[in-house]
This record gives structure tokens, C-alpha cells and sequence, in this order.
């Protein structure tokens, strides 16, 4: 699949491509396909003949398997048949989506010269090549998303240059952070990585297992040297630097470095200068709140645990946009939101005017729904590719436009974001009023079939399609005419490429053919025949049909070249367009799902009353419960919340960073009020154990997961860790999420706000000793033997699991779950004396654990982790002789040896 048609394995797969026909066999179009297939190795050839494109060897065995079709062979009577498969000319872009979406790069191969004109073979070139990531098919796009190529050049430092490209919409920016191939994937709708041929083969291994949707193709290593880089900027943008894109700096060279990489690829493969791409913006990682690979997939905010998108996702439940832009921004909204305050502010005053202003928003809706995707269509008609009935529907949308800068401005509130956006779109009236003069109103949506052009346009144009439309009235005329004078009723007039129009006379009746009908050709059961007045007729057709169809193309181009010309301002309309569509939907949003304005500050609170989780809480309607949420960086710094399973934790801790996110992506959010200090990160970290379902709970993964949130956490982050510690054994887990717990509040720390929810009710001891933490539970109530869960939030700590109530709940044999609860007696009565034998030691249990002549801790260990032995020895070793006198070292050794008598 993906992987098949990597260029790293280009020569292999040349070779084997290439099977040896055998000198004599090797027919000059065959010759033609080969040296044409060698040139494009990592591509599958597509290969037009005639009405069709097909494939040869391998290739056609991998469209049949991917496309469906029939993989049939070219002579099969041969000692080596070569296998074959092909697709008709006219539905090319059906097939295209298939090969692309399975991973592959394609390349067309065209004929160039007219096939009835050729002397010889006819002359063919590879006119384009699309990858997955670049692809502009209409038929491909996932619906309103983005769809990025995107260059990575990892750097030893560990920052990563990176530069996104949206080919159908000429997006393109670029940047460098400290991230992960993965988060910038996640982050984004990326289709293809394209990255250095000189990349680590094990590390490329590594990348592609770790993502499957997305195509790694190495590219020539050269266009990732900076300098090479830059000067494809330069030229691309035909500036002397690259200042006005702030990536003319030293420290900006990565990424630079990648933007210049990404953009050579693209006119490598589509083999002409990318004019869709008028600009390129550099992003700051400080400038956005950045959501790692790990919180994006954990808060599903794109696609849910399973993978899929839609249904469950943030994305799809709190979109209330209504244009192609408008969804596209909402996305990158949630993927970089924002942290700068007067945005912010900006933003939620201006959802709480659209939300007031119902009859202006429902306006302005009503006219957004009307237009079609700007951004696309500009950037199509740019790069070449726009079709009629493409055009026709952009000219629809700058009408539409005009009228919307109508509204926005006339009858809004006073000063709104959203008038100010729609007043600023510029005036497109004239060219609105030449597309939708031009072309006609069911044009096709591509220019292979005449007729496109409106009537009216062109007087020309007119008269041609008159002649060509009498000369057939003409030509039906003559056939009866001929009918009658011959006597021959079943003759009737023919066209092929090679003859033209011709009589054809079947045998039967080819003893009455006139003496001046010349024959053409002699068919088994038929002749044709042409004659003069034919001949007259014909070339008056075609010529007229010529003429119409040049006549059509020119005026066409001149149509899409006005519209490329406005590029920059269209793209600009379309950027104005989707800010006023994510505005107003969010408004609709809140609206239909009474959410509340969020105060943004810039202190350390995050107060949330009355929140809810904006996808569960659709799901469960009126039966979802509310609560509450009190952080404040400093004595409600860390909050550690136990409860039952299905208690509702998990549901509990998203919400809340769901809300944080929601609120500073601009958004209103699902409570009745909320105060939200505003955020620099948001991690979240769920344990192994609720993370089976990626397949991949390995206890390292979640740790090194967790040492990068340590890592990485400031003051102003929000750290989310759900039973953290889950994935090893019970004592080293409950270890780890204490020495987490204490670092997450550790005064020398940045002490993030957090919440840590756990299974660990030990660990509502450092409630005492630890000043910022403070113990939440959920609450559940028993009644008449049954469990009830409440789902609120409540102060405390919980000291009961429930969990063989829950398995209960979950079906399991009854002889096991009695059997569950004698053991659970046994051991619950252990640990209450290893939990009396803690008390008086205190909870210092990360004090740091070794036991000195003088402390208490080693009881305390050897309680608590049944390993005495192993403690004693680790006390033995950190004994420090030089301090200790004669008479403490005997005491010591006396209650070593004490603790360990009972073993
Ligand atoms: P576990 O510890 O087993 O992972 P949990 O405590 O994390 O469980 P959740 O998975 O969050 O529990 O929720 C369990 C169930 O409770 C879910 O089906 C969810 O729909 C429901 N639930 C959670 N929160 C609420 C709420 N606030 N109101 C109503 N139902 C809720």
C-alpha cells in the first residue's frame, strides 16, 4: 500500500517493474511506456491509450487490487503476457481518490499530440503527478478539512523545522518547536510527511508504524539544504528576502528549510510553479496554546479513541459553522487556541453580541450557507484546475458576498468583529457579474464536453454553434434524401476519428450504391461510402465545431486567469469569512446548548460552576450532572480526586479541559460560569489501563508520556493525569503516582494546576503534608445492598474501589465475585495495618526513603512495600560510617535486625 510506492525503494521496484520483454518483443509503445515508467519510478504510471489510461506489470496488478478493476494481460498467448488493467479516460478522478487514498503517488501519462494527426506513435508525456498529500481531486476532499502536506527536518538539538502546505486552498505555514512528528500530525489534517532521503531508514520505520493514515515519502535531500530552500522561497515568491515572511532570521532557518522543501516538492510533482501559494506565515510556539499528540487524542477532539471522526469528537459536537472556512478554522482554532487575552476577550464579547443579536446572526446564516468553498475554487482556478461548473459556483459565491457585506454592515450591532470582517471583504460585483454571465448555469464540471459558455457571450462563438446545429439538421436531411434516392432504407450516416462522416450501406444492398459514391472501408457485413456533399457537409461541421471549442477554451482561461489574478484578495475574503462564520456559530452553539461567556484573566484560577462535558452531555441530555471545579495555583493547586470506577473521573477530568480549551479557542463553554486564568498547555495522561484501546499500554510508554509532561509544564499549564501508574505492579505504581503527586506541588517545582485522578486512595494522605492538594471524590451511595452512583463532584477523599460492585454491574459468575470478595477482605485487612504501621512516620514516604540511624522511614517502607529485605539492603548501603557513632550504629543494626524478624 503506502509503503509500496515509497521512493525509497525506487530502484527495486524500477527493476522489477521492468521485467525483460525480450528485444523482439518490445513494440516502440511499450518502449515508450517503459522509458516513460523509468522516469517516475515511485509513481504508479497511469498511461492513456486511446479512451483509456492503463497500467502494465506491477502497476496494473496494484490498480486492480486497489481500483477493483480487472487486471487482465496483453498478449496472453505469449510465453510472458504482461498483466494489464486500465480505467476510462472520463472517470479518472473515481479512480484517482481510490489509488490516493490508499497511500499512492500517481503519475499521468497523456498523449500530447493528437492521435489522428500523429505520424507514427503518438507522442505522450507524464503531465502531472499527484500524491496524497497534494492531491486538489475535488472527489478526495474529506468534506470541509484541510489536507496537508507536510515537511519535517528533525534537527539533533531536538527542535524540528516543519512548513504545512494545503495544496486545494494555498494555505502555507511553517515553523519550529520542540514537538513530535505525531503531535504536528495529530494537530492537523496531514495526508503525507515528506522528509530528507538521507533519514535514519530505522527512524522512518518508526514513524510510519506509529502513523498508519499518513503516507512518509523521502524526498531528494538536497531540497532540505538551507540554502536550496531558501532560494525556492525567494524565487517562488520573487523577492530578494524572506523578511515580510519572518523566517529571514538565523533561528528560523529550520523552518524555513522545510517551507522551501515542501514547495519544491509540490512543483516537482505537479510540474509547474504552485500559484496557489501567494504567502507563507511562520507561527512562534508561544504564540498559540499547543495541544500535544497525547491531549488531543485523549480530550478526542478530533477523532475518538477508535480512530474515527465525526460522532464523539469535540469537533463535531460543538461546530456550529457553516461554511468549508469557517469549519476549517475552527479546527486549527482547537489545535493551536489562543493565549493572548485581548484575542481572547475579543472573541467572547463578540459571541455574546452575535448571540444577543438573533434576526442579524440568523441573516448573515442564511447568506453563509449560500456560498460555496472560496478558498478552494481560488486556489483551483490558480493552479489551473478549475472547471466550469467550479467557476460558476464561485461566481454564485461572490455575489453572495456582496450581499452578505450588505447585512454584516447595515444592520448589525454597533462595531461587531463579525461587520467589521464582512465590510472588509473586498468588492468582487464585476467579477461576480462576468463569471456568472459567462457560464452557463449547468455548465459540466470540466471543460471536456462543449457547451459550457453561455449563450449570448460571444457572437462568434454563437454562429459556430448555429452552423454546427443546422449542419446536423442538415446531415439528418441528407440521409433521408439519400434513402429515398437509392432506394437503400437502412443506409444511414456514420462518424469515426479516422473517416469522418461516412453512408454505410449493409451488404445486402450494396449492389444499389450510386456510381459516385466513393468507398471508404469494407466491413464483414457493411461498406462505407463518403461523397462530396458528405465531405462539404463535414468539413462545414467541423470546422464550426473547431472554431466553437477554441472559442470556448480561450474565453474560459481568460475567466479563470481574472480570477487567478485576484488570488491574494480572494484568499483573503475567504480568510474574513470564516472568522465571522466561526463567530457566529459559536454563538449558534452556545445558544442551542446554553453555554456560558467565560471570563478570561491572567491569573492562576480556573472556577468552573455548573460544567459539563460538551460531548457526553449531548449524549446523555438532562441526566448528565453538572459540577463544579475549584483550581487556584495555589492552596487549590492540586486536586486528587478518588471515587469509584464508572464513577464518572474520566468524564470529569476532560470536562475540565475541555472547558479551558473550549473558552480559549474563543468559544463559550458548557457550565453556568467559569473564570479561567489562561493557559499555556494542556497535558493530559491517562494510565494504561483505560488506554487499551490504542493498543499500546506499555507501562514505558506511559511514563515517558508523563516524564515529558514533567518536562514540559510551567506554572501557567493545566496537567490532567488519570490513574497515572496503573501499568506495573501495584506497589511500584502506587510509588510513582506518590513521587508525581509531590512533584506536581513541590514548592521548587512550577506547580501547574492539576488533577490527578487515582485509584490509589493512599495517596489522600498527602492531603496533610502537602499545602496546595486538596481531596475530591466522586459520590456514590449504597442503598438496600445496590451501588448508586451520583457522578458529583464532592470534597473528601472516597475509601472504597466498588470496583467488585462494578464487576457485578458487568456480569461476572457469581462464584467468582464471592470469591473476589473473600480475597479483598484478606488483603484490605494487610493493608490497614500497613497503613497503621505508616501513621505515625508520617506521609513522607518520598522523603526520600532511606532509612538513617535516626529516622523512622525504614519501618515505614517495610511495611508498605512487603520488601524489607530489599530495603534493608538499600538502608545498608546509604549507612553513612564516617557520621555515625559506635552506639547509634548498634542501635541501628538492632532495628534492622527487629524489622526483619518476623520474616
Ligand atoms: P473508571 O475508573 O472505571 O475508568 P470513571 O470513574 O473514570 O471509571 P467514567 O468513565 O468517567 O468513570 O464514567 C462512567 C460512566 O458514567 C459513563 O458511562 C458516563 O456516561 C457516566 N457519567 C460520567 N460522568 C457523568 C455525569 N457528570 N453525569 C451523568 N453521567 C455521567
Amino acid at each position: 500500500m503506502a509503503g509500496d510506492s515509497t521512493p525509497a525503494d525506487k530502484p527495486a521496484r524500477a527493476r522489477r517493474q521492468a521485467p525483460e520483454p525480450g528485444p523482439a518483443k518490445l513494440t516502440p509503445m511499450l518502449a515508450q511506456y517503459l522509458e516513460i515508467k523509468a522516469a517516475h519510478p515511485g509513481a504508479l504510471l497511469l498511461f492513456r491509450m486511446g479512451d483509456f489510461f492503463e497500467t502494465f506489470f506491477e502497476d496494473a496488478q496494484t490498480l486492480a487490487r486497489v481500483a477493483g478493476v480487472t487486471l487482465t494481460s496483453r498478449d496472453s498467448k505469449s510465453d510472458n503476457p504482461i498483466p494489464l488493467a486500465g480505467v476510462p479516460h472520463h472517470a479518472l478522478d473515481t479512480y484517482l481518490t481510490r489509488l490516493l487514498n490508499a497511500g499512492l503517488t500517481v503519475a499521468i501519462c497523456d498523449q500530447v499530440e493528437d492521435p489522428a494527426l500523429a505520424k507514427g506513435l503518438v507522442k505522450r508525456e507524464v503531465v502531472e503527478v499527484i500524491s496524497p498529500g497534494t492531491a486538489t481531486t475535488p472527489e478526495l476532499l474529506d468534506g470541509a478539512s484541510g489536507r496537508y502536506c507536510l515537511a519535517w527536518r528533525p534537527a539533533a538539538d531536538g527542535v524540528a523545522g516543519w512548513a504545512l502546505l494545503d495544496a486545494t486552498t494555498g494555505e502555507f505555514r511553517c515553523g519550529s518547536e520542540r514537538a513530535s512528528l505525531a503531535s504536528l500530525c495529530q494537530r492537523h489534517a496531514v495526508r503525507e510527511v515528506i522528509v530528507a532521503e538521507d533519514t535514519d531508514p530505522e527512524r522512518l520505520h518508526v514513524w510510519r508504524a506509529a502513523l498508519p493514515g499518513v503516507v512518509i515519502n523521502p524526498v531528494n535531500t538536497a531540497w532540505f539544504h538551507p540554502a536550496f530552500a531558501r532560494r525556492t522561497l525567494l524565487d517562488h515568491f520573487q523577492v530578494a528576502t524572506l523578511t515580510p515572511y519572518g523566517v529571514e532570521e538565523a533561528a528560523r532557518e529550520p523552518a524555513a528549510t522545510a517551507a522551501g522543501a515542501v514547495l519544491r516538492y509540490l512543483g516537482a510533482l505537479t510540474l509547474r510553479r504552485p500559484a496557489q501559494v501567494t504567502s507563507l506565515q511562520f507561527t512562534a510556539p508561544g504564540d498559540r496554546l499547543l495541544l500535544d499528540e497525547e491531549t488531543l487524542r485523549n480530550l478526542e477532539v478530533f477523532r475518538t479513541f477508535r480512530g474515527e471522526r465525526g460522532a464523539g469528537t469535540l469537533v463535531h459536537h460543538i461546530d456550529g459553522t457553516i461554511t468549508p472556512m469557517g469549519r476549517r478554522l475552527l479546527e486549527r482554532r482547537l489545535a493551536e487556541a489562543l493565549t493572548d487575552l485581548d484575542e481572547l476577550r475579543g472573541w467572547h464579547a463578540g459571541v455574546a453580541a452575535a448571540l444577543e443579536a438573533a434576526t442579524w446572526r440568523a441573516d448573515l446564516r442564511a447568506g453563509l450557507r449560500r456560498l460555496g468553498d472560496i478558498e478552494r475554487h481560488a486556489a483551483r482556478a490558480a493552479a489551473g484546475r478549475l472547471g466550469p461548473a467550479g467557476l460558476r459556483q464561485l461566481g454564485t459565491s461572490l455575489d453572495t458576498l456582496n450581499e452578505l457585506r450588505g447585512t454584516a454592515t447595515q444592520s448589525g450591532p454597533a462595531d461587531h468583529p463579525v461587520s467589521r470582517w464582512l465590510g472588509g471583504v473586498e468588492d468582487f460585483g464585476p467579477l461576480a457579474a462576468d463569471i456568472t454571465a459567462m457560464i452557463a448555469p449547468d455548465a459540466p464540471a470540466t471543460t471536456r464536453k462543449p457547451g459550457y459558455i453561455a449563450t449570448g457571450v460571444d457572437p462568434e462563438l454563437d454562429r459556430c454553434r448555429a452552423v454546427a446545429a443546422d449542419s446536423r439538421g442538415f446531415l439528418a436531411g441528407l440521409q433521408n434524401r439519400e434513402r429515398e434516392t437509392t432506394g437503400i432504407s437502412s443506409l444511414k450516416i456514420g462518424y469515426n476519428r479516422v473517416f469522418g462522416y461516412y453512408f454505410e450501406v449493409t451488404t445486402r444492398h450494396l449492389d444499389k450504391v450510386p456510381a459516385h459514391y466513393q468507398q471508404r472501408q469494407t466491413l464483414v457485413n457493411a461498406g462505407r461510402f463518403i461523397t462530396d456533399e458528405l465531405k462539404d457537409a463535414e468539413r462545414t461541421i467541423l470546422d464550426a465545431e473547431d472554431t466553437g471549442e477554441r472559442l470556448e477554451t480561450e474565453l474560459f482561461n481568460g475567466l479563470v486567469r481574472q480570477v487567478a489574478d485576484r488570488l491574494p484578495a480572494l484568499r483573503e475574503a475567504a480568510r474574513l469569512v470564516a472568522h465571522a462564520d466561526l463567530m457566529l456559530g459559536f454563538a449558534e452553539t452556545a445558544e442551542r446548548h446554553r453555554y456560558c461567556r467565560p471570563e478570561c484573566d491572567d491569573s492562576l484560577e480556573l472556577r468552573i460552576t455548573g460544567g459539563r462535558h460538551p460531548v457526553v452531555e449531548q449524549l446523555l441530555g438532562s441526566d448528565f450532572i453538572p459540577n463544579d471545579t475549584a483550581l487556584d495555583g495555589e492552596g487549590h493547586q492540586v486536586v486528587l480526586l478518588t471515587g469509584p470506577n464508572m464513577g464518572g473521573k474520566s468524564t470529569y477530568l476532560r470536562q475540565v479541559a475541555l472547558i479551558a480549551l473550549m473558552a480559549q479557542a474563543g468559544s463559550f463553554v458548557p457550565a453556568d460560569g467559569a473564570r479561567i486564568g489562561v493557559t499555556d498547555r494542556i497535558f493530559t495522561r491517562v494510565g494504561a489501563s483505560d488506554n487499551l484501546a490504542r493498543g499500546e499500554s506499555t507501562f514505558y510508554v506511559e511514563m515517558s508520556e508523563t516524564a515529558h509532561i514533567l518536562h514540559q509544564m510551567t506554572r501557567r499549564s493545566l496537567v490532567i493525569l488519570d490513574e497515572i501508574g496503573r501499568g506495573t505492579a501495584t506497589y511500584d505504581g502506587l510509588s510513582l503516582a506518590w513521587a508525581i503527586t509531590e512533584h506536581l506541588s513541590s514548592a521548587s517545582g512550577p506547580r501547574p494546576r492539576a488533577i490527578f485522578a487515582t485509584h490509589y486512595h493512599e495517596l489522600t494522605d498527602l492531603e496533610r503534608d502537602l499545602p496546595g492538594l486538596v481531596n475530591f471524590r466522586l459520590e456514590v451511595k449504597e442503598w438496600e445492598g445496590r451501588i448508586v452512583f451520583m457522578h458529583s463532584v464532592v470534597p473528601g477523599r472516597s475509601d472504597k474501589s466498588y470496583g467488585i460492585h462494578v464487576a457485578r454491574l458487568a456480569g461476572l459468575p457469581e462464584a467468582v465475585l464471592r470469591r473476589a470478595q473473600n480475597i479483598l477482605a484478606t488483603l484490605t485487612a494487610g493493608d490497614e495495618r500497613d497503613h497503621d504501621a505508616r501513621r505515625p512516620g508520617g506521609a513522607s514516604l518520598a522523603a526520600d526513603g532511606a532509612a538513617t540511624p535516626t529516622g523512622q522511614p525504614l519501618a515505614v517502607q517495610a511495611s508498605l512495600f512487603h520488601e524489607p529485605e530489599r530495603d534493608a539492603l538499600k538502608a545498608l548501603r546509604d549507612l553513612d560510617l564516617e557520621r555515625i557513632s559506635p552506639v547509634d550504629a548498634f542501635m541501628w543494626l538492632a532495628r534492622l535486625k527487629n524489622s526483619l524478624r518476623d520474616l
